[in-house]
């Protein structure tokens, strides 16, 4: 193994924005439904890594049409005479360029904008798609692979899973709300997981901070990738990197959603 293919890549593609179809809707668990959007506009869809995301754009009042905005010189440029539509991010968690589907997992919770579509949603309701805008690719060939994250990132986690390699080493710790919300994970590699419940200890520490403590990271080359609600992750990442020493560029930590707070996303570093 060279060390140049440890080396994450950082890539920037030209923003394309889609109007799609719900084409299909499957109850993955009692709290996460997968919406399969399709559509010609899907033609050259491409994302390169599990940890991209997609702008999912929402009516600005539900029933509402939807005023998708364009590509301008400057970036996005909304309509003026409309309410500009709500976005939201999401991973794409399966994109089949054959059959022109985009599988979009979420996780149905709480209210907002994005999951009370999700839940209403019927096979033909329309759906605006931005990006993915960039992507950041982590490679493959890490000797291990840790992944940490609650219900949100398990459609992230779920198509990692997907495209590691045979004899790739993942370790896996997600925290649902209960054991119904847990998913079976598809991989070839060697898979270790380990599931939490969303339970308040005695002592306040989130239970995603406190597996992160116990973890053992095997030796070898690795690499930690970590994504839900801001501060477990946030604490996560901290314990990783500032108790235990973890070199920082062999961490991806992000929030993608905050407690009381609506459409969260920081990469934290
Ligand atoms: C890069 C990225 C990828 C993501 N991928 C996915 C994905 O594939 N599937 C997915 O389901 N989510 C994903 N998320 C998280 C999703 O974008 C947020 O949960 C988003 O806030 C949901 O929008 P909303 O309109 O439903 O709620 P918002 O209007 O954003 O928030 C309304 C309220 O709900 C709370 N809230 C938001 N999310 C949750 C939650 N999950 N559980 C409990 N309370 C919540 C907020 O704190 C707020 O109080 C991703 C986020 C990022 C940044």
């Amino acid at each position: 193994m060279t060390q140049a293919d440890l080396t994450v890549q950082k890539l920037r593609h030209t923003t394309k924005l889609r109007m799609l179809k719900v084409g299909r809707i499957t109850e993955l668990t009692p709290s996460m439904r997968r919406i399969t959007l399709v559509g010609a506009d899907l033609e050259g869809f491409h994302s390169a890594s599990f940890d991209d995301h997609v702008k999912l754009f929402f009516p600005a009042e539900p029933g509402a049409e939807l005023a998708m905005p364009t590509m301008g010189p400057n970036g996005l440029q909304f309509p003026e005479d409309a309410p500009r539509p709500i976005a939201r991010d999401y991973t794409p968690r399966r994109y089949d360029p054959a059959a022109q589907e985009l599988d979009i997992d979420f996780v149905l919770h709480h209210s907002g904008p994005a999951t009370d579509w999700a839940m209403g949603a019927s096979v033909g309701d329309s759906l605006g798609v931005g990006g993915p805008r960039g992507s950041f690719v982590i490679p493959t060939g890490f000797d291990w692979h840790a992944l940490i994250g609650d219900e949100t990132a398990m459609p992230a986690i779920g198509r990692r899973l997907e495209e590691l390699p045979q004899g790739a080493q993942a370790l896996v710790i997600v925290k649902t709300r209960d054991e119904a919300s847990r998913m079976d994970f598809q991989s070839r590699c060697d898979l270790r997981i380990q599931w939490l419940v969303d339970d308040a200890s005695d002592d306040g520490m989130d239970a995603l901070e406190r597996a992160a403590r116990e973890l053992v990271l095997p030796a070898g080359e690795g690499y930690v990738w970590a994504a839900g609600e801001y501060t477990p992750i946030q604490k996560v990442r901290e314990h990783l990197v500032k108790e235990r020493g973890l070199d920082k560029g062999r961490i991806r930590a992000a929030s993608y959603w905050r407690r009381e707070a609506p459409a969260t996303h920081v990469n934290f570093e």
